[in-house]
């Protein structure tokens, strides 16, 4: 038993009600004796096994996917152990519901549903207390902390203190895909108002029913907040999720050479998306250096992907100013090029030299690039006479639709196969099912960021790295290319099955690990072997005895 570790083991109905301990009905009868649980369960004592399948039963007769959630959660709350081993067993069929998208219903529905508390709520009312406030969680070793604003959840928008079901929800995918121990896990949201009217009107909303907090006081706000992690959880990797595309780069370029941070929208999605790239390469036979990238759409994902292509590219031996050449861009307004005069800053260092172009199918003609991403939010964006251009333009085009839900993708993955004749190299943000074409089936890929973020967490627990680095993000996606065999390359797939998850999260891990020995940025020190280290730290969901 090492829960001692962690603190004192309570007994009776406290133990019972404490869901990183409790077992439900598999307490055995000694340990019934021993701690005070006599009468207090069932009489029958059950396996784990057995307790998967009662939770499976309940589960599948539940009426839609927010139901699945909220008993999910109440099982989180009440079985930490068992919520995890249910949720690695079925990765696949819960990844929806405990995550993207069934996770962004539950913060519309937040205070609806509301059943008990989860991580921290921060907000202004604790300016110039925000360290003692964190020194209220009752976990000491916080090693991952993921923190939303609540501006921009998922595509949903400005959801204030709702959306403290995304930090919740991602740290569960640290857990379940990577194993970092849920101890070590802080879910927090910066209450700093809505701007959003509905919610503001709510009588069940359960954040501060304000404007949000702007300008400087909001910035003085993060810096405190920022300030206190790093006093309060020295070793925590700090997560930004979320962030309105106005506070999110700013925040990233203020923070990253500060303390251990990243942004998952940004980085995150840059690494997945970098990774379907050297599997295209992989496929191809061509180099990442003479691709020409261009982005439908030119937010944090198309920016973060831009930049860290940029940074692969230049790793690769090519001068910056070539690599930012490579990568074109279109928003809601057309092409982005120099003339234009209404470019947000992050859009800036990529408006190359070119005449105006508003429409995508011309873009694509004048830009002729080798891959088209779309991350723009808007559906049936890449339509027929887009897809027949590009795969004239290239034997494999590659072509990832990646914006979420599924409705909003760009195109399906049967139009992308049908119309380019089977040959397109396809990607989505959300699964689709298997395409067909000229009677091959085609198991094409979904660019999800849990491929990448919880293996990050884990390497950085496993290594204590101070930071989180360009080389980590675009390292782990070389990693994660590398992990495909030639069978899954072969049915079209460009990323590892969901349900190798675990295995590959251990590789990412290690391989972030491996650059913060490599770049003198460890404050663990170096194991004899990496991966072998990595895995014995992997969170394991099965009981330990406590007798
Ligand atoms: P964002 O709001 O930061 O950016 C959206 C961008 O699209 C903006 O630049 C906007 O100008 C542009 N845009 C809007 N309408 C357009 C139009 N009609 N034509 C061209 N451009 C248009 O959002 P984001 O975080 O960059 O996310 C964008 C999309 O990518 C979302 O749908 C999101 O779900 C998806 N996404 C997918 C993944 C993944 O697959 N792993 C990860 C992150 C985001």
């Amino acid at each position: 038993m090492n829960v001692s570790s962690a603190r004192a083991l309570p007994r009776g109905v406290d133990l019972i009600h404490d869901p990183a301990l409790n077992k439900g009905t598999a307490f055995t009868k000694e340990e019934q004796r021993a701690l005070g649980l006599r009468g207090l369960v069932p009489p029958r004592v059950c396996t784990q096994d057995e307790q998967v399948l009662r939770v499976m039963e309940n589960y599948r007769h539940k009426p839609d996917d927010l139901e699945k959630y909220i008993y999910m959660i109440g099982l989180q709350d009440r079985n930490e152990t068992l919520f995890y081993r249910v949720v690695m067993d079925h990765i696949e069929e819960m990844m929806p519901i405990i995550y993207t998208p069934v996770v962004g219903q539950a913060c519309q529905q937040y205070g609806h549903i509301f059943r008990r508390a989860h991580g921290m709520f921060i907000t202004p009312e604790h300016k110039g207390e925000i360290a003692e406030v964190l020194g209220d969680w009752p976990q000491p070793d916080v090693r991952v902390i993921v923190v939303t604003d609540g501006e921009r959840i998922l595509g949903l928008g400005d959801l204030g203190a709702n959306g403290m079901g995304i930090p919740i929800g991602k740290l569960s995918l640290y857990t379940a895909c990577a194993g970092v121990h849920p101890r070590h896990t802080l879910p927090i949201t910066l209450d700093v108002g809505t701007d959003n009217e509905n919610l503001l009107q709510d009588p069940l909303y359960l954040g501060t029913p304000q404007p949000r907090l702007r300008g400087e006081a909001y910035d003085a706000f993060v810096d405190e907040f920022v300030t206190a992690v790093q006093k309060i959880f020295p070793k925590a990797l700090l997560q930004f999720e979320d962030f309105g595309n106005r506070n999110a780069f700013r925040l990233l370029q203020r923070y990253r050479d500060r303390l251990c941070m990243f942004n998952d929208d940004i980085q995150g999605t840059a690494s997945v998306t970098l990774a379907g790239l050297y599997t295209a390469m992989r496929i191809t036979n061509h180099k990442l250096a003479d691709q020409r990238i261009l982005f439908h759409g030119a937010g944090e994902a198309a920016i973060g992907i831009a930049d860290l292509v940029v940074s692969a590219m230049v790793a690769e031996g090519v001068n910056k100013d070539e690599a930012m050449s490579r990568c074109w861009f279109r928003d809601s307004k057309g092409l982005v090029e120099s003339n234009r005069t209404d470019l947000q800053a992050h859009k800036r260092p990529y408006a190359h030299a070119h005449a105006p172009l508003q429409d995508l199918l011309a873009i694509v003609k004048a830009v002729r690039p080798t891959a088209l991403i779309g991350v723009s939010g808007h559906a049936n964006q890449f339509t027929r006479e887009i897809v027949d251009t590009m795969s004239k333009l290239n034997d494999r085009p590659i072509i990832f639709a990646l914006s979420n839900p599924t409705a909003n993708s760009e195109c399906t993955a049967q139009q992308a196969i049908t119309w380019s004749q089977g040959r397109a190299i396809f990607a989505s943000g959300s699964p689709f099912p298997p395409a067909t074409y000229a009677g091959k089936e085609y198991v094409t890929g979904q660019g999800n960021n849990s491929y990448i973020f919880p293996g990050v967490g884990l390497g950085v627990v496993v290594s204590g790295a101070r930071r989180v680095t360009d080389e980590m993000f675009f390292e782990v996606a070389r990693t994660l290319a590398q992990l495909l065999s030639e069978e899954d390359l072969v049915k079209g797939c460009i990323y590892p099955p969901l349900a190798k998850i675990r295995d590959v999260s251990a590789h990412i891990a290690a391989t972030v690990a491996e650059i913060a020995y490599k770049r003198d940025l460890a404050t663990e020190p170096r194991p004899k072997d990496i991966l072998q280290q990595v895995r014995s730290r992997q969170y394991q969901p099965y009981y330990q005895s406590y007798v």
